[in-house]
């Protein structure tokens, strides 16, 4: 754990620099705009530790798998989100010397990330190696309003000398992906154009296609007054730029205004491209950075209004909070349906930027609570247009009658994890996508997306799961072999509770979904029966026939489920007991200790009781919890905030808040030493819910809110929003009452501890604890 940012409500800061922990700064203060993103590199350039890396949305790289043997079902490639055109570049030489934080004496530095305005800003005095002193502050931002554009202020100052000073602006398409498997660049250029002071550069990637441009412009400005500086125009392969020289002056400020246009063939035709960027400069510019940036800030102020939360009394927590909305916001806008969430979103390059079942299982409750309810659907109606190739996924594994399986990682619709032994078995995010369907319905009331979209997917993967299982003479139930659970540190088990209970419960969804689409749009019924050629009474009698039959394995000594059959058997030691020195164990431990020893990586059993919690009783729930967290060593990020939800629901307070510390700072405090690698965006959504539905007890229940919320000891107070069916309700928890405020004009019904009540439009409901 390193915490070396400085604690503040709104802003993340780093003062002094701290060169050593650079790549953990660069990944923390990224910036995104759910269309482009970009680590927090510097302008000029830099020596030291760094990992550069801009990234477009939906610009992907299939690259080909290494792996030993290769065997029939292992996908063909490893999607990469790709390392894409840097545009900020400001180089600067003074007298011959370059400016570098890691070759000269940075005497003062302050790294700033404005999460309410949406910008990043840094300032610096450097003294070089000839003496010369100079002070720097650049902001930056990529603009949430006009989001193919990025823009920089970059002002110098000679403290102590006048002078020559060189200035190269650049845009470099030389990038690589730190994690090619094959040390391949993946970009090839395909024109250039430079004038005077606009420059474009497009590049196509190899394999797909992609096209990408991008395109700078530049303004200088020296004591307050447009310089018309004589500039060279370099030009080489995937790169372009300009050199100029400018006189400085003792304390006389040169400021350099630069605008970055970033557009993909995603968007636009690739003909088209280099006419379109100029016209995106050319709007960016006639704004002006100042207008852009105080477009950014109200539009930012509109997404806190709606999104924020507050706590008094524990600025770290506070701080913490915002961090994970502000990612969360930059990362994903939901405005096109054919993008998702990435585990590092724009922040750095593991996981390939690809789609997980993090975002339907961490990340759907966040934006349906938070967003408008078209945010939520687009994240559906990306896997709706998957369908085809989920269901060719399992076609090529020898599944048959449209049966879907989605894949673990994706970028298109197809399969390409990159770890067959972990991932591949993971079938249970089939049963995390068909869940987000029925949480989709449940929060938003849109039921037409299941006559529309839904139904389909959920007969392809209950389809999927009648196939999966087998009928065991021996048991005289169904059970389902060889899967991984979300405990990836189990691998090819038997009757997984998790799996077999979701699959269980799609099975049943589907049904039911079956039934309310023949009631309420019969002749849509009938056309999606005809298209997927659904026997529907055979078919679902076979299903009702698993879920009535299906085996689970449970121990009914100590009254748990069992995360699977023969866990019992493991030698059963306590995470307590473990020698701190053995931890992380996928660091320190050979993959085969861990694989036969009881520890779990992340919720598991407890993943479906979180999803299920109205099946059980609160000491069912209590037990398992009991005996499940003693088990946990939480290595994954997305588990410390389900244990916290449930230890809320079972009323162990204190468990609750420890947990949720593991996730509110994650990567503020490089809590599990990997922040370098990019912030672990998904479980941002799940350090939210820690607190939404953990200490709120925000549950959708019977058609309406349901809450049951307790403050923890350490904040004085805290509040949050949650858009609801047309309804934005705010809750206040303080350590006197709830105070419930109904923020639209009309009338909502909700139900707090238990109780229901009614309250008109503008108004608030308060009960003391
Ligand atoms: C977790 C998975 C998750 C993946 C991406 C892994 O460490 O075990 O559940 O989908 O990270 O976040």
């Amino acid at each position: 754990m390193k915490q070396y940012l400085k604690f503040d409500e709104w802003n993340i800061i780093e003062d002094p620099f701290h060169p050593e922990y650079n790549r953990i700064s660069e990944s923390v203060f990224s910036l995104g705009n759910g269309s482009i993103g970009q680590r927090a590199n510097f302008e000029e350039q830099y020596s030291g530790e760094s990992h550069q890396g801009n990234y477009v949305a939906g610009v992907y790289y299939p690259d080909k798998t290494r792996v030993g043997w290769w065997k029939n079902g292992y996908p063909e490639y490893f999607a990469k989100v790709l390392n894409s055109v840097n545009w900020i570049g400001i180089h600067i030489q003074i007298e011959g010397e370059q400016l570098d934080l890691a070759q000269c004496e940075v005497k003062q530095f302050t790294r700033i990330l404005n999460m309410k305005e949406g910008y990043l800003k840094r300032s610096f005095i450097a003294k070089l190696k000839n003496g010369h002193e100079v002070q720097v502050i650049a902001k930056r931002f990529l603009s949430i309003v006009d989001t193919e554009v990025g823009a920089i202020k970059y002002s110098i100052t000679p403290l102590n000398f006048y002078g020559k000073i060189s200035i190269v602006l650049d845009l470099d398409f030389d990038v690589k992906n730190m994690d090619a498997n094959y040390d391949e660049k993946f970009w090839e250029e395909t024109a250039k154009e430079v004038h005077d002071v606009t420059a474009l550069l497009t590049a196509r990637t190899k394999k797909l296609d992609f096209h990408v441009c991008a395109g700078i412009r530049f303004d200088v400005i020296q004591n307050g007054i447009k310089e018309e500086v004589s500039v060279n125009k370099i030009e080489r392969e995937k790169y372009v730029g300009y050199s100029f020289f400018i006189n400085g002056l003792t304390g006389e400020e040169i400021t350099i205004y630069k605008y970055g246009a970033i557009l993909s063939s995603e968007n636009h035709d690739k003909s088209k491209l280099h006419e379109n960027c100029k016209a995106v400069l050319n709007k960016a510019v006639a704004k002006g950075f100042v207008t852009m940036l105080k477009e950014q800030a109200q539009a930012w102020t509109d997404k806190w209004e709606e999104s924020d939360i507050t706590i008094e009394g524990d600025v770290a927590a506070q701080q913490g909070i915002r961090f994970t909305i502000f990612q969360l916001n930059q990362t994903y806008s939901g405005k096109d349906e054919r993008l998702n969430i990435g585990p590092k979103g724009f922040t750095g390059e593991k996981y390939g930027g690809s789609t997980y079942w993090d975002t339907e299982a961490y990340c759907l409750p966040f934006y349906l609570s938070t967003a408008d309810p078209k945010v939520a659907r687009n994240l559906l109606i990306y896997r709706y247009k998957h369908l085809a190739k989920a269901i060719e996924n399992a076609k090529k594994l020898g599944f048959t009658n449209g049966a879907a399986l989605y894949p673990m990682v994706t970028m298109n619709g197809e399969e390409c994890h990159n770890e067959w032994e972990i991932t591949f078995e993971e079938i249970h995010r089939n049963g995390a996508i068909a869940f987000a369907i029925y949480d989709y319905i449940r929060h938003t009331g849109d039921k037409s997306y299941l006559v529309d979209y839904g139904l389909e997917v959920l007969v392809g993967i209950s389809r999927f799961w009648s196939q999966r299982v087998n009928y065991s003479e021996a048991k005289k139930k169904y059970v389902m072999l060889g899967v991984t659970g979300p405990n990836e540190y189990e691998n090819n088990i038997n009757n997984n509770w998790y799996t077999s209970t979701i699959a269980c419960w799609t099975m049943t969804y589907t049904q039911e979904a079956l039934t309310y689409v023949k009631e309420t749009a019969p002749e849509k019924y009938g056309l999606l029966v005809e298209k997927i050629h659904l026997n529907v009474k055979q078919e679902t009698t076979k299903w009702q026939e698993i879920i009535d039959t299906m085996y689970y394995a449970t121990d009914d000594t100590l009254g748990i489920f069992l995360q699977q059959e023969g866990y019992m058997d493991k030698e059963q030691i306590l995470v307590k007991d473990l020698d701190p020195s053995q931890r992380p164990l996928n660091q320190k431990w050979s993959w085969d200790r861990i694989l036969r020893s009881c520890f779990i990586k992340q919720a598991d059993v407890l993943q479906g009781i979180f999803l299920f919690e109205e099946r059980y009783d609160i000491e069912t729930i209590k037990r398992n919890f009991d005996f499940y967290e003693l088990r946990t060593v939480h290595e994954s990020s997305l588990s410390p905030c389900i244990h916290s939800i449930l230890a809320a629901k079972i009323g162990a307070y204190k468990k609750a808040y420890e947990m949720y510390v593991r996730t509110s700072r994650l990567d503020l405090d490089n809590y599990n030493n990997d922040t370098e690698d990019g912030c672990h965006i998904t479980s941002m959504a799940g350090t939210w819910m820690a607190v939404v539905h953990g200490f709120g007890g925000l549950r959708i229940r019977n058609d309406q809110v349901n809450l049951s919320p307790f403050l923890p000891e350490e904040w004085s107070s805290y509040a949050f929003k949650i858009r609801f069916r047309g309804s934005l309700i705010k809750v206040k928890v303080t350590k006197e009452n709830v105070e419930v405020i109904n923020e639209t004009e009309e009338i909502i019904s909700l139900c707090l501890f238990g109780k229901n009540h009614t309250i008109k439009g503008k108004e608030g409901l308060v009960k003391k604890f």
